[in-house]
């Protein structure tokens, strides 16, 4: 099944953008992806092709006209997720990606100006809203190159190593391990010993603690989660928060 991905856009030559270059532009050549950018101006009905008003109430700016965007996400009539993104929407998480990579696809609809007059979410519940995090972009379009960039290197035969997406920052609720890679020692640093010593079970418990330790120290709210989950915090991490404590 190819990852179907719908843009609604003011600004369809935006896309495929950086999604036609490297690992994504190559699934997007053969297939593995598919990738159409609508134009949301193209479902303006007057002569001006007018896409948005002034704010109610007064304010800076314009925002999106209701009745173009409901049009325009009306248009695609099959039962993909219609995903808004702004910044008021759930910031977006690895389980939602990896949910939305396990499906047929997505349309994704993109702001601008001040964003989406609030009566397209109430007339259309099936739109679900969708924030990068809490920072403000000038549009949608990079939130939206950024999410399909999530879900396209998840599609089965895009990323090299099937296994190299399951030990990664989030997919355990935890940050990544630190990586290193050669020369062995690089401005008088040296690669931690026990990564250079052939002992995978070693390795794997090292990396563990340094994910565990990483998360607490650099994600207290992830940590948090983390901790509930599992009831009690983890052997490794817990070691090294009593060394702290004295
Ligand atoms: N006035 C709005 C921001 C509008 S920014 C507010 O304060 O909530 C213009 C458009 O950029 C938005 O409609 C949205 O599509 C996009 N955008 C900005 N920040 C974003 C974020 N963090 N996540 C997803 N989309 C975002």
């Amino acid at each position: 099944m190819t990852f179907a991905a719908t843009v609604l856009t003011l600004y369809p030559e935006m896309f495929p953008g950086p999604l036609g270059v490297s690992l994504a532009g190559r699934a997007l050549a053969r297939g593995d992806w598919s990738l159409e950018a609508v134009q949301i101006r193209d479902f303006a009905t007057d002569k001006h092709r007018t896409v948005d008003d002034t704010p109610a109430g007064g304010g800076a700016g314009m925002v999106l006209k209701a009745d173009i965007l409901a049009a325009a996400v009306d248009s695609v009539t099959d039962h993909r997720p219609v995903l808004a993104m702004t910044p008021r929407g759930a910031p977006v998480t690895q389980a939602r990606i990896r949910a939305l990579a396990d499906g047929p696809g997505a349309v994704i609809l993109c702001g601008r100006f001040e964003g989406f007059d609030e009566r397209l979410f109430e007339a259309r519940p099936v739109i679900e809203q969708v924030s990068l995090g809490d920072i403000v972009l000038s549009g949608g379009e990079p939130a939206a190159l950024a999410l399909l960039d999530a879900c396209i290197r998840l599609l089965p035969g895009v990323m090299g190593a099937p296994t190299s997406g399951a030990e990664e920052s989030f997919e355990e609720g935890l940050l990544e391990y630190p990586q290193y890679t050669r020369p062995s020692i690089w401005e008088g640093r040296t690669i931690p010993e026990v990564l250079r010593s052939g002992d995978h079970a070693k390795i794997s418990g090292w990396r563990k603690a340094m994910a565990e330790t990483d998360t607490r120290l650099r994600r207290p709210d992830l940590w948090e989660r983390y901790c509930g989950v599992r009831g009690r915090p983890a052997s490794g991490a817990r070691r090294e928060m009593k060394d702290t404590d004295q």
